[in-house]
């Protein structure tokens, strides 16, 4: 005996709450062999009894015992090892994978239980005449192939139990009669159960028929002998024996073989008469039959071991991946959007954390900067670089030199004016000491200053000196190399010229001079310890403020009306003067006090009314200016005038657009006018040092003075100003992401549902369904990461190239750091699961059968 059934009862709750019985008080046995029919009305039970026994249903009471297993004992693992160890399934619908073909279909019973065996396949496929077609697709066979891939799908793992719903129910009469012919040969070595409503079938072909009314067994007819019925199996190990003879004890004694010799047989012959053919048997009043003496204990099970199932992961990849293909427009719409929002979050989650530093570090990385300049700025006001900060660099950085740069204008007489002046103004020094480690090519002369007295200055200085004519003799900018020139009242041995690369653009050496210089070409390169040297010897401050008042080009225009020059009341230059202290008591200034040239006023016209020597002495005047660029904290109060009645040409200049301060102020006011306002950086061939370096000068509180980051900070400006959109924008591009990808996972496991149910019907357990859908998602999860990493990657230098190809120079409009990709992976990848266990967990609950059903 195979199955056994005792009160089975299977009820079915629907959402009304009305119930339905599909099955009451089923008890039934099957023998381990023949060809047993049910058959019945639509809705009598019929599948609800098949899928029980197939153990993809469960049920309410009673017990199945099925190969020594109690069906109902088993956990949905055990379940899906019993589907694979016992059952065969053929369905009406035939249930193929579509994607597959009708070798592969077959192959994949194997598969589930590692079993490589291509012979047996061909076998197989012989047997059941599909081999010629064993490469077409499962869709483009005949009803009947596709139900004999079904059976040979079945057969291949050899179930002791065939059970078949309805197989030829979408198939004509003759193919009908193919497959149960196939059905009947099987039944010889096996159980097989087929639920038919083809009555003639099932009296033709069937050794029983089973016929269900409402939930229960009205007929139970075993056909063992022909027509004659002299003997009636009642059930499996009931026989009803209506005539004992030679013919019926051959019989009886077959089935008893069948049945290992537990036979109730039921006769109306007499007991003498039965106990002369049956010698070992004895007779059972109760039965009124008799019972072989070896039958006395319980009926004997046939025990089949469960086996696990187990798929190669190339099996599985291979499912994963048909499961895919098999829904490519989704997949692919799916793919493109994902990956276009997880582009935008990239790149707006990279504007979002635009980093202004580090932009800088690439351009300087990107164009080969050998030099920057660094200034410590507070609201836009230079301030002098902090010691500390500059001795910390220098301490910190030896491969990358730092040289001071001094805002220290110095002054320089030409013979033949230039623009119509005769006098030119240097911006300051830089202590560079040797040039060639700030990345400057010296075009003449040596690149090293070993003195205080030697300079090296620019190749737009030296085309000025030829012009000027400062030198009588020398007309090659290449003879002023160990010449002398005399800066305000020092005199300086050029010992080399550094390239001014921008000159390259102009055409004549008018437009070269025409055009400004750069700072740098408006500075002289001097040894360290310059300016504390030069400082020590300064006694009167002649500053230009004009670069503060006016733009930087005012410095030519000898007409400027603001004041450029700053005195101190101790002058000792300051002779042939006038003081006139608007309070006649008062004889020296204090802190705040000043006295303001009078040829000052009368050329600016700040007299209320005429300017006139009363006039000045009332304060009839109105005097403003910005008190911070003198670099002082306070306003300052004009107390009086001066004027100068001498006849020095430079003290007039000097008078007529001057001031005087207290000379308390003086060190105070030097310091903070001759500034160490910049630092000069050669930087080193490494990229990642140069990045440190600049990451910590910017912690410290420099910034690099450079023509570029003045455009990186009008785009970091726009950058911030709209990054709380882009933060938001980033957010929901990402929920738009994780939406697609649920909802396209969630859509694929509902398209699947029928599959998952007949890869569990072969015994799949479903961890190994789980699995393949892990798969396929986890694919679309990285291949959907990796493609918009893929792009961000792509995009990026585009949109830099652009900016930069506009701008002029490298510019780093997106730097989308690794941060982000692992972000969109991770993401990915837990939406992925996320979206995968929902509907697992969900399915859980539903039966197999269900599934199946599903569509
Ligand atoms: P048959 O296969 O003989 O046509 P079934 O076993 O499919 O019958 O169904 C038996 C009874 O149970 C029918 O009344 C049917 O409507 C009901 N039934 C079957 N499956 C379900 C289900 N999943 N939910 C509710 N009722 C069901
Ligand atoms: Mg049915």
């Amino acid at each position: 005996m195979l199955i056994k059934i005792n009160n089975l009862n299977k009820s079915y709750y629907s959402d009304s709450k009305s119930i339905t019985r599909a099955l009451e008080n089923i008890n039934l046995d099957f023998s381990n062999s023949g060809l047993n029919f049910i058959v019945g009305e639509s809705g009598s039970g019929k599948s609800t009894l098949l899928n029980i026994i197939g153990g993809i249903d469960n049920y309410d009471s009673g017990s199945v015992v099925v190969a020594g297993h109690s069906l109902s004992d088993l956990n949905s693992n055990e379940l899906d090892y019993y589907r694979n160890s016992i059952i065969g399934f053929v369905f009406q619908e035939y249930n193929l994978l579509t994607e597959f073909s009708v070798r592969d279909n077959v192959k994949l019973a194997l598969d589930i239980n590692s079993i490589a065996n291509e012979e047996k396949i061909d076998d197989i496929l012989l047997k059941l005449g599909i081999k010629e077609i064993e490469n077409n697709s499962v869709n483009d066979i005949s009803s009947g192939q596709k139900q004999r891939v079904a059976i040979a799908r079945a057969l291949i793992k050899e179930p002791s139990i065939l059970i078949a719903d309805e197989p030829t129910g979408a198939l004509d009469l003759k193919t009908s009669l193919e497959i149960i012919e196939i059905f009947k040969e099987i039944s010889k070595e096996k159980l097989v159960i087929i639920i038919t409503h083809d009555l003639d079938i099932a009296s033709k072909y069937g050794d029983r028929i089973i016929e269900l009314k409402d939930g229960s067994i009205i007929k139970d007819i075993e056909k063992r002998v022909s027509k004659k019925e002299k003997i009636e199996t009642l059930s499996s190990n009931l026989i009803k024996v209506n005539q004992i003879n030679d013919e019926t004890v051959n019989k009886i004694n077959e089935i008893k073989e069948e049945f290992d010799q537990k036979v109730y047989i039921v006769t109306s012959d007499n007991e003498r008469k039965t106990k002369a053919l049956f010698p070992n048997a004895n007779f059972d009043s109760k039965k009124e039959g008799f019972i072989t003496k070896n039958n006395i204990n319980k009926e004997k099970m046939k025990q089949i071991n469960l086996t696990k199932s187990k798929l190669k992961i190339n099996r599985l990849l291979k499912l994963s991946l048909s499961n895919l293909l098999n829904k490519r427009v989704i997949l692919i719409l799916t793919f493109i959007l994902m990956t276009l929002s997880l582009l935008l979050y990239g790149v707006s989650e990279g504007l979002a954390n635009y980093n202004k530093v580090d932009a800088y570090i690439s351009t300087v990385d990107k164009e080969n900067l050998k030099t920057i300049n660094l200034v410590q700025k507070n609201n836009d006001i230079y301030e002098n670089i902090r010691e500390e900060d500059y001795l910390y660099l220098k301490e910190n950085y030896q491969n990358i030199n730092i040289a001071k740069e001094y805002n220290l204008p110095m002054k320089i007489y030409f013979n033949k004016p230039i623009n119509n002046y005769k006098k030119y103004s240097l911006y300051g020094i830089s202590e560079a000491t040797d040039v060639n480690e700030y990345g400057y090519k010296v075009i003449y002369g040596k690149s090293l200053i070993n003195n205080y007295d030697e300079i090296i200055i620019s190749e737009y200085f030296a085309n000025l000196i030829i012009k000027g004519e400062y030198f009588s003799d020398i007309n090659k900018i290449e003879n002023i190399i160990y010449k002398k020139i005399k800066l305000d009242n020092n005199e300086y041995k050029v010992v080399g010229i550094i390239e001014s690369s921008y000159l390259a653009s102009y055409k004549n050496d008018d437009e070269k001079i025409t055009n400004y210089g750069e700072i740098r070409d408006n500075l002289i390169y001097v040894k360290e310890g310059f300016y504390n040297n030069y400082l020590s010897k300064v006694d009167y401050v002649e500053y230009y403020l004009d670069s503060y008042l006016k733009d930087s080009d005012s410095a030519y225009d000898s007409n400027n009306t603001s004041i450029s020059n700053i005195m101190f009341d101790d002058f000792d230059k300051i002779e042939n003067y006038t003081i006139n202290y608007y309070n006649r008591d008062k004889t020296s200034l204090l802190d705040n006090e000043i006295l303001v040239s009078e040829s000052y006023i009368e050329n600016n016209h700040l007299c209320i009314n005429t300017c006139n020597s009363d006039s000045f002495k009332n304060s009839e005047f109105v005097l403003s200016y910005d008190s911070k660029l003198l670099y002082a904290s306070n306003d300052y109060k004009v107390v009086g005038t001066f004027s100068y009645d001498g006849s020095n040409d430079e003290l007039d200049n000097l008078y007529t657009n001057g001031l005087i301060l207290s000379s308390s102020l003086k060190e105070k006011i030097i310091k903070r006018i001759y500034t160490n306002y910049e630092l000069l950086i050669g930087l080193s061939d490494n990229y990642k040092d140069n990045g440190r370096f600049i990451n910590n000068a910017y912690d410290l509180g420099f910034s690099i003075n450079k023509n570029f980051t003045s455009k990186y900070n009008e785009y970091t400006e726009i950058v911030t100003s709209i990054s709380d959109t882009l933060n938001t924008i980033s957010i929901v591009l990402l929920f738009v992401s994780i939406f697609l990808l649920y909802s396209f996972i969630q859509n694929s496991i509902l398209i699947s549902k029928r599959k998952i149910g007949i890869l569990k019907s072969m015994g799949i357990d479903d961890l190994n369904v789980y699995c393949i859908f892990l798969i396929e998602t986890l694919l679309v999860a990285i291949s959907v990461s990796l493609a918009s990493s893929l792009m961000i990657l792509l995009t990026t230098p585009v949109i830099n190239l652009f900016i930069t190809k506009s701008y002029g120079f490298y510019f780093s409009a997106l730097n989308i750091k690794p941060i982000v990709f692992i972000k969109i992976c991770i993401v990915t990848i837990i939406i992925s699961i996320m979206a995968l266990i929902i509907p697992f967990i969900k399915f859980k609950k539903i039966s197999t059968a269900k599934l199946i059903g599903s569509r």
